[in-house]
């Protein structure tokens, strides 16, 4: 089938509930994707850091290969060889002591509330059902309709409600409003280090750190959602590490799972997560022989520090190419590492379409932000061919 009919497949039989580029990819290999039609773009978007190796990379691929061949579901009414090992590795990247596998990001933001509610309650006491969670505006925590409670998009809320009490929301970067919020009652403070979703927002210097200080003062737990923000994406292995800061709780998702199947976590310590008893959590898929074997290969990567380093050296290349775009046409550019949010002075949908048509896929996000999330593999040298493209289409506009 072509494009066309491809296309017109979607649309008939697909809820509309994404804006996809009217592009239809047939294959992928690091940095490159190939359309129906054997037309070739550079992938400036990696899944949003789901595909931060890019795509199939070697080592993941045998990996998912090597477990293919041996066991890949058991559940986790049995335990696996991987599973052990995958924990472990898991939490010592992260510097805890326990790991609590599930799939989608979604799905570990959830298992972070309930942690964070059940260890209010027992262990530090918080009376029946008074417990709140602080979070922030803008914030993107994922769909499910108790995380879509404390959204501040009207998007992604209208029309799901009722909706699940016991959040309160200040302004992201906002030190006096955050101690304003906290309580007695707060067992929580859920944290994007830098907001993905809202546009790749960077707070202010000093913000997480004083995050840390006020959570550690009221006894609440720190949350850091590094779901899009880790794994290198911004230079370190968590974007906390750029104001070292030890939040006690990361959510990780999206690349951990290599590109090739969903997997995600909550890694804390053993006074958090040991407030699990066998039946009160789980996920039938969560910690399953081929995510662990894929997630235990993207550890051994990243503690080699070799993507890190590519994205630091790489993204202040970006980002100095970037802030040389004229103020004309970009108001704005913030972003960390090979990750980048483009303000624009127009709308951003026509650029990225544009920048499709020569080969580059990029993503807006909302009315006006072009955000760029190369692989960490791309080369200086495609990474500069789309930079060079992105100047020409912005100069035509
Ligand atoms: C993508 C994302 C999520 C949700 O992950 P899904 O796998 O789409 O459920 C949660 N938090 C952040 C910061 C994200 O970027």
């Amino acid at each position: 089938m072509n494009t066309q009919e491809l296309r017109a497949l979607s649309d008939e039989h697909s809820a509309h509930n994404y804006h996809p580029l009217p592009v239809v990819i047939a294959e992928a290999e690091g940095a490159w994707v190939t359309d129906v039609d054997g037309k070739r773009y550079l992938d400036m978007l990696s899944a949003y850091s789901a595909v931060n190796f890019g795509h199939r990379h070697p080592r993941l691929v045998e990996a998912a290969r090597r477990q293919l061949e041996r066991v890949t579901l058991v559940s986790r009414a049995f335990d696996h060889d991987q599973f052990g090992p995958f924990v472990a590795e898991l939490a010592e990247l992260a510097g805890k002591e326990m790991v609590l596998p599930m799939n989608s990001g979604a799905e570990a933001v959830e298992t972070a509330l309930k942690t964070a509610r059940k260890w209010g309650y027992e262990v530090k006491g918080v009376p029946a059902d008074q417990a709140n969670i602080v979070t922030f505006e803008g914030n993107f925590h994922g769909r499910t309709t108790t995380i879509v409670s404390f959204s501040t998009d009207p998007d992604a809320r209208n029309s799901y409600g009722p909706f699940t009490p016991g959040f309160r929301t200040v302004p992201y970067g906002d030190v006096e409003a955050l101690r304003a919020a906290v309580d007695e009652n707060t067992v929580g403070v859920l944290i994007e280090p830098i907001q993905g979703e809202a546009g790749v927002n960077v707070p202010p210097s000093g913000f997480l750190t004083a995050v840390r200080e006020i959570c550690t003062a009221r006894g609440a737990l720190m949350i850091a959602d590094e779901i899009q923000s880790g794994l290198g994406r911004t230079g370190t292995t968590f974007a906390v590490e750029h104001e070292n800061v030890v939040p006690d709780v990361y959510i990780l998702g999206k690349a951990l799972g290599g590109g090739i199947l969903p997997v995600s976590a909550v890694v804390a310590d053993r006074d958090v997560l040991g407030v699990f008893k066998p039946g009160q959590h789980g996920s039938t898929f969560g910690g399953n022989p081929l995510a662990c074997a894929v997630a235990r290969e993207v550890i051994a990567m990243l503690r080699t520090g070799e993507f890190q380093e590519r994205s630091r050296t790489l993204g202040a290349h970006l980002h100095a190419r970037l802030g040389a775009l004229p103020p004309e046409q970009v108001r704005e550019v913030r972003g960390r590492g090979l990750w980048a949010g483009v303000e624009l002075n127009g709308k951003a949908r026509p650029v990225s379409e544009r920048l499709m048509e020569r080969g580059v896929l990029a993503k807006e996000t909302h009315e006006t932000t072009l955000r760029l999330a190369p692989p960490l593999v791309v080369s200086q040298e495609d990474l500069d061919w789309a930079l060079d493209r992105l100047e020409a289409v912005l100069s035509e506009m």
